[in-house]
């Protein structure tokens, strides 16, 4: 557990602030005191949302194709890393081959059977699957946007970044 000072940058008050780890007090947050993320909090819930990220579990692509563009994406990176190695300059995922991990299961009957699970973006639509190195086992997901107001699906989840 790490925990900081922090100054409120609404109210001005210095509290702790626990960046990570379990047991982070209720309203612990990076900008906000206690109280002011209470009422901010307090606040929001009366005003509905509307749109979320929601995971629809299809088959656009069977198991063979996602491997196969797995297989194509790490490619261009790897390329794209070697061709950009004497650039002092080159972003940072140009530099470094940073994947995402994701916690797979385990099989204690015959631990060779691994459980792969991760995601790929392909066309705009950011995919998580899961499958088993040894059985036909594949789940393909999506992740697509829902309109809280009339219940559709109106395309993929966008995830755009706020910049403070
Ligand atoms: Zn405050």
């Amino acid at each position: 557990m790490i925990e900081i000072l922090r100054r409120c940058i609404h109210c001005g008050t210095v509290y702790n602030y626990q960046m990570s780890g379990y047991g982070a007090p209720e309203y612990n947050h990076s900008q906000y005191c206690k109280l002011c993320y209470e009422k901010i909090c307090d606040t929001l819930k009366k005003v509905p949302v509307k749109f979320k990220k929601v995971l629809i579990e299809c088959n656009d692509y069977t198991k063979e194709e996602i491997i196969e563009k797995v297989k194509e994406q790490e490619a261009i990176r790897k390329q794209a890393i070697k061709d950009n190695e004497n650039d002092e300059n080159a972003p940072i995922n140009l530099k470094l081959n940073i994947t995402r991990i994701y916690p797979p299961m385990w099989d204690t009957n015959d631990p060779s059977n691994r459980n792969i699970v991760e995601d790929i973006t392909i066309d705009n639509t950011k995919y998580l699957y899961s499958y088993w190195t040894k059985t036909d086992e594949f789940i393909l997901r999506k992740e697509m946007e829902l309109d809280c107001e009339t219940n559709e699906i109106i395309g993929p989840w966008r995830e755009i970044k706020n910049r403070y």
